[in-house]
């Protein structure tokens, strides 16, 4: 499970940079190939135009205009009359003085103008600026000047704002503040075409056929800020999210191993009570006797191994069918509960008490010679005899006692005990035998 939600987890975070890519990817391809906007003017419709020649500042020059299906001929006779004859088609955009077009979001200026010879053409965007221009000084616009020679090679003439340069002659002339001079396409007013630098004498045309300005509708420089503040977003909540998750599988993994331990120490108590069920008789709670083989192995080894000596008592219930016909089967355990209590409370601690099988119980006494295991038997043979196990009658016990040789065999040890509990049953039951203490 655990795994799973890793896999998960890590395959989400990846999944958001790929889509995240994927959508930068098309944005940006978006934004090169498409996402155009354009302006374009074409003369031959656009009624706002004026031809006029040098005439107006007292030149003469003349000029004809002309207009076809799709463009304007400016048809010009250039004569001597004042330093630089010219002529010219101006354009006028907005109101024509003070509010005109911003062009600083287009990144390229196309010109379809055909001149007729050669010879350079002026293009001028004409820029109002409240800090210089006056509303009844069209002298007063910025020449933002582009000048260029139409070569059929270059048709159309592309450019880009950059090439655009403030007219030196009219910075001077104005007498503009440097950081005004620069080049300002932001409101123009006004668009005009004229014959260029040191045009010569004599008749020319220009025909005019469209100017169109292209951009995009998201300029680049929006476009990459506005990419790198949702990448900057996405790696923060990425972030974020990587910590929250980080919290809440230790937290997870905290529960687990709480549980865990949990269930571990249930389960010890479990084997515990498990392993003390199956030494243990369940009627009596004394040992049983696979409880007692461990014990008996461990005396064995002290008897052996550094000559501690071992006893062991048997004893047996004197017709106890009797009282079981007699009283039936479950004042028979009782009296079997009721003796293996008084036995317990009779015996040191580290005498152990085992119930042998039906109603014979066995007291093995470590560190105990044969005469005190004798001793000891007639102590419990008397209590017993004393105490009123049940109400109904006096029970009594006979008793085998026996002390182990160093290196005897278990099963003639038992046996030696059995014999001497036989013995007391054959001599009217209700008392002690002893096994002889040396081998015989
Ligand atoms: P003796 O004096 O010769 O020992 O006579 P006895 O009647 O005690 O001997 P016997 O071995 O013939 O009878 C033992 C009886 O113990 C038989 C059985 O019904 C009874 N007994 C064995 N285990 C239990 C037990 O767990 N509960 C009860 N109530 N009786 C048991
Ligand atoms: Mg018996
Ligand atoms: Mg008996």
């Amino acid at each position: 499970m655990f795994i799973f939600q890793k896999i998960a987890f890590f395959f989400r975070i990846n999944f958001l940079i790929f889509i995240l890519l994927s959508l930068t990817i098309a944005v940006i391809l978006l934004n090169k190939y498409s996402l155009n906007t354009t302006f374009t003017i074409s003369p031959a419709t656009y009624p706002y135009i004026v031809a006029e020649s040098d005439s107006v500042d007292g030149g003469n020059s003349t000029i004809d205009l002309i207009k076809t299906d799709s463009s304007v001929i400016i048809d010009y006779e250039l004569k001597e009359g004042i330093p630089y004859p010219y002529v010219n088609l101006q354009i006028f955009l907005g109101d024509g003085r003070t509010i005109g077009k911003d062009f600083s979001v287009y990144d390229s200026i196309y010109l379809w103008i055909k001149p007729r010879g050669e010879g350079s053409v002026r293009f001028y965007l004409r820029g109002w600026d409240p800090a210089f221009s006056r509303k009844d000084d069209p002298s007063s616009l910025k020449f933002n000047e582009l000048e260029y020679f139409p070569l059929e090679e270059n048709y159309p003439a592309v450019f880009v704002p950059e090439e655009f340069r403030v007219s030196g002659w009219w910075v001077a002339q104005k007498g503009i503040n440097a950081h005004k001079a620069r080049m300002d396409i932001s409101n123009v007013p006004l668009i005009e075409i004229q014959t260029g630098t040191g045009a010569a004498l004599g008749y020319g045309t220009l025909e005019i056929f469209k100017i169109s300005f292209r951009g995009k509708i998201i300029p680049k420089e929006t476009l990459y800020a506005s990419l790198v503040a949702v990448w900057f977003i996405a790696f923060l909540l990425i972030l974020v999210f990587r910590i929250f998750d980080y919290s809440r599988e230790r937290k997870i993994n905290r529960r687990k191993r709480e549980e865990l331990e949990k269930n571990l120490q249930a389960l010890k108590i479990e084997k515990d009570s498990f392993e003390k069920s199956s030494k243990e008789d369940p009627l009596t709670g004394c040992l049983n006797r696979a409880g007692f083989s461990s014990i008996l192995t461990r005396e064995q080894f002290r008897l052996n191994y550094n000559g501690t000596p071992l006893s062991f008592i048997i004893l047996d219930i004197d017709h106890f069918k009797d009282i079981n016909d007699q009283y039936g089967h479950d004042i028979g355990d009782t009296a079997l509960i009721e003796l293996a209590k008084l036995l317990q409370s009779r015996i040191r601690s580290t005498d152990s008490l085992v119930r042998w099988g039906g109603e014979e119980f066995v007291v093995l006494c470590g560190d105990t010679p044969l005469q005190n295991a004798q001793f000891l038997a007639e102590k419990l043979r008397q209590a017993i005899e004393r105490a009123a196990l049940i109400p109904q009658q006096k029970i009594t016990c006979s008793f085998g006692v026996a002390e182990m040789f160093p290196g005897e065999d278990t099963k003639a040890f038992f046996n030696r005990a059995d014999k001497a509990l036989y013995t007391s049953k054959q001599n009217g039951r209700n008392c002690v035998t002893a096994s002889a203490r040396k081998k015989e």
